[in-house]
C-alpha cells in the first residue's frame, strides 16, 4: 500500500484502488472484477462509463468548460428547464456539491424570514439527519460525531425526532420564530430510515398552516433511485424547497437548489453565488443524466429492482434473530443488524464482502447500506442478494460458535 503522507486523514480509504469501470462494474489494480452496489455512495446512477455520459462529457469539453455567471449559460437554462418540468419547481441555483446546495436552502429560509421580519429565523432539523460537512450543513446535521470538535455551530436549527408528527406540532406551539422544516425523505446516513407513508403530507400541512417552507434533502433520494424521479413524489406533494447533487452529475460535481414559486424569487442579485456553480461542463452532463434515464426508463428499473431485492432480502433473512428490519424505498436498501448478535463489529462486512468483489456500505453503525446503481439487471441484483444473505447468515451463525 502507498501511504500519501501528504494527504490530510480526513478518509480512512479501504486499501484498494480502482483503475476503470463499465456499467455495474470496476476493476482493481490488478484487473480483478468487482461489482458496485453503492456507486460512489449513489453518485453513479447510470453506472461507470457510460457512454452517453462520457460523450456529453468529451464534446463538451472540446468546445466550453466554464466563463463564469457573469455572462448566460445555454446548458445552465436547458438543465433547469428540464429540472423543473421533472420536478414541477420554478427556480434552480447551480452549486458544485451537497452542502452547498443545503447552504443555499438554509440561506433562502433565513432571507424569507427575514423579510416577513423575523429577525431570528429558526429551521427545524431532525435527529440522525445528515445534510453536510460545511460550518451550517454540519450544524443542520443530527450526529454528534460530525459536529463535535467544531463548535461554536451556526445558531437557529430546533431538533425534532425524525417521523415525529407530535414533536413538529409541540414545536410550532412553543415557537414564533420558525419559518422552514429541512428533512431527507429517506434518511440516508442515518441508517436508510424510511418514514411513515403520510409523514411528508402531514408536514407539508404543518408548513402551509404556519407560512413555513417545506424544504427537502434529496440529494441521496433524488434522480429516481427510490422509484420516482424525486422521492416526494410518492406523497404526491410539492416542496418549497429541494435540493440535489450526488446523481445529478454521475461524478462529475454539481450540486442545485430548486424552489416554487414561494421561495424562488428570495435570492436576488448579490445575495447568493458560486464560481463554479452552473459551468456549461456539469450542466450538459447533468443534462445527459437526466436524458439517459429517460431514454433507459430507469426509474422503472430501479423501483422494479429495489421490490425484488426487497422481497428477496426479506425471504432470505427477515427471519434472522441478527436482522432487525429489513427496509428500502427503490434502490435505497438497508438491512439493521442486531450488533450484538454479530460476531465481529458491522462495519467488518465491508471487507468480507470486497474479498468476495462486491461493494457495500455499513452506516449508522449496524446498517448494511446498498445503493445500486439505476442500470442493474436481475442477474446482478441475484448476485447482491446472494452474497450478502451468505455474509449475514455466517456473520450471525459464527458468534454461537466464538
Ligand atoms: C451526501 C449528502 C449530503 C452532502 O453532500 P456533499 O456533496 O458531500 O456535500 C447532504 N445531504 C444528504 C442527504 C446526503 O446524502
Amino acid at each position: 500500500m502507498t501511504i500519501n503522507n501528504h494527504l490530510m486523514k480526513t478518509y480512512a480509504p479501504l486499501d484498494i484502488t480502482f483503475k476503470h469501470g463499465e456499467g455495474v462494474y470496476l476493476w482493481d489494480t490488478e484487473n480483478k472484477k468487482y461489482l458496485d452496489a453503492l456507486c460512489g455512495i449513489a453518485v453513479c446512477g447510470l453506472g461507470h462509463a457510460h457512454p452517453a455520459i462520457t460523450k456529453t462529457i468529451t464534446a463538451q469539453a472540446g468546445k466550453l468548460l466554464h466563463t463564469s455567471n457573469l455572462y448566460q449559460i445555454e446548458q445552465q437554462q436547458h438543465l433547469a428547464d428540464q429540472l423543473c418540468e421533472i420536478s414541477g419547481m420554478s427556480r434552480v441555483f447551480f452549486s458544485n456539491s451537497g452542502a452547498e446546495a443545503n447552504e443555499a436552502a438554509i440561506k433562502i429560509a433565513r432571507l424569507y424570514g427575514h423579510k416577513k421580519n423575523i429577525d431570528n429565523p429558526g429551521i427545524i432539523v431532525m435527529e440522525n439527519s445528515f445534510h453536510g460537512r460545511t460550518m451550517a450543513t454540519l450544524s443542520a446535521t443530527g450526529n454528534r460525531k460530525v459536529q463535535a470538535g467544531f463548535e461554536p455551530l451556526v445558531q437557529g436549527f430546533i431538533r425534532a425526532p425524525y417521523n415525529n408528527i407530535d414533536a413538529i406540532k409541540n414545536i410550532a406551539e412553543n415557537n414564533n420564530n420558525i419559518v422552514a422544516i429541512l428533512v431527507e425523505p429517506v434518511q440516508g446516513e442515518g441508517g436508510i430510515n424510511i418514514p411513515d407513508a403520510d409523514y411528508l403530507n402531514q408536514l407539508r400541512d404543518i408548513c402551509d398552516r404556519h407560512d413555513w417552507l417545506l424544504m427537502l434533502d434529496e440529494i441521496q433520494t433524488g434522480m429516481g433511485r427510490t422509484g420516482e424521479w424525486f422521492a416526494f413524489q410518492h406523497n404526491k406533494i410539492q416542496p418549497d424547497v429541494m435540493t440535489l447533487a450526488k446523481a445529478l452529475g454521475n461524478g462529475v460535481p454539481i450540486g442545485a437548489c430548486l424552489a416554487s414559486d414561494k421561495a424562488g424569487d428570495v435570492l436576488q442579485p448579490g445575495n447568493h453565488g458560486s464560481t463554479f456553480g452552473g459551468n456549461p461542463l456539469m450542466c450538459a452532463t447533468a443534462s445527459a443524466v437526466i436524458d439517459t434515464i429517460k431514454t433507459e426508463n430507469l426509474i422503472t428499473n430501479a423501483k422494479q429492482s429495489g421490490q425484488y431485492l426487497l422481497a428477496a432480502f426479506t425471504e432470505k433473512l427477515g427471519a434472522l434473530d441478527g436482522v432487525r428490519k429489513i427496509r428500502a424505498l427503490g434502490l435505497m436498501i438497508g438491512i439493521e443488524l442486531e450488533p450484538d448478535l454479530v460476531k465481529h463489529d458491522c462495519s467488518e462486512l465491508v471487507k468480507m464482502a470486497l474479498n468476495k468483489q462486491l461493494l457495500i456500505n455499513v452506516t449508522a453503525g449496524n446498517v448494511i447500506r446498498l445503493l445500486p446503481p439505476l442500470i442493474i439487471n436481475q442477474q446482478q441484483a441475484d448476485t447482491i442478494i446472494n452474497t450478502v444473505s451468505d455474509l449475514v447468515t455466517a456473520s450471525l451463525q459464527n458468534k454461537a460458535a466464538a
